[in-house]
């Protein structure tokens, strides 16, 4: 995922510019750490709360920080203003939650420990904490159950098998595919449209065929789902919407 940017090194240009960027401070604050690691200036905008943070190689002056966000300006601004609309979203769905496109509401109660749905509404624990990690777990056993046929299919159709199937829980990485053909997928993908969650079991389904993403992939792809460019598209706008 994009979030993350580099800062091409400090140039003649850059120099001369320096003086007129000063004169207007970027409307948001960052932080800097330093990184043993890092081997040149990286920007980093926190896909839920916006927030920026400047990460420099260790021996870098600290007035690369600056320089980097002058840089980068509109790509921060970009990035925090759709952290600030992945946030209105997620406040504006208050009592349910989201699946598959449809959206389930919320029914607290007293004792209940575990998740159960009910039609279109779910019955959950009371509480904010205990909420949230029972609803995870539903979401993880759902998970399996949606994803196992729709992958037996996709694979089918690329004619190739895979060996196993894994639920993870991680923040932007939706799915992947080991050359061995283990397949993982990301639970929160069934926060996020039908034809979304199809458009990533398709997509790791083809790399049983073909691993890299080179035009062979995409040829492919294009086969398997015609018109994949917008679950494709949908996801990389809106991944970080995709949170309890
Ligand atoms: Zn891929």
């Amino acid at each position: 995922m994009a979030d993350r940017r580099a800062a091409s090194g400090a140039s003649c240009a850059r120099r001369t510019l320096r003086g007129l960027m000063a004169e207007t401070a970027p409307p948001f604050e960052y932080t800097v750490r330093r990184s043993d690691r890092a081997r040149r200036v990286r920007v980093r905008v926190d896909p839920r709360d916006g927030a920026v943070e400047v990460i420099l190689p260790r021996r870098a002056p600290a007035r690369e920080a600056a320089a980097a966000v002058d840089q980068l300006r509109g790509w921060i601004e970009r990035r925090r203003a759709q952290a600030a609309a992945a946030q209105a979203h997620i406040a504006a769905r208050a009592g349910t939650v989201p699946y598959l496109g449809a959206r389930m509401a919320l029914v607290p109660e007293a004792g209940r420990t575990r998740v159960h749905r009910h039609g279109d509404a779910l019955l959950v624990p009371a509480g904010d904490a205990a909420v949230r990690a029972a609803l995870e777990r539903w979401y993880r056993r759902q998970a399996r159950t949606e994803i196992a046929p729709r992958l037996d299919a996709a694979a089918a159709a690329v004619g190739k098998s895979y060996t196993k199937l894994t639920i993870r829980d991680q923040r932007t990485r939706w799915g992947s595919c080991s050359s061995a053909g283990a397949m993982s997928f990301n639970w929160r993908l069934l926060l996020a449209p039908e034809v979304v969650l199809e458009y990533v079991v398709r997509h790791e389904a083809a790399h049983l065929a073909v691993l890299d993403h080179s035009p062979r992939f995409w040829a492919l792809m294009g086969r398997l789902m015609p018109g994949y460019e917008r679950p494709r598209r949908w996801l990389r706008d809106h991944g970080a919407t995709l949170v309890l």
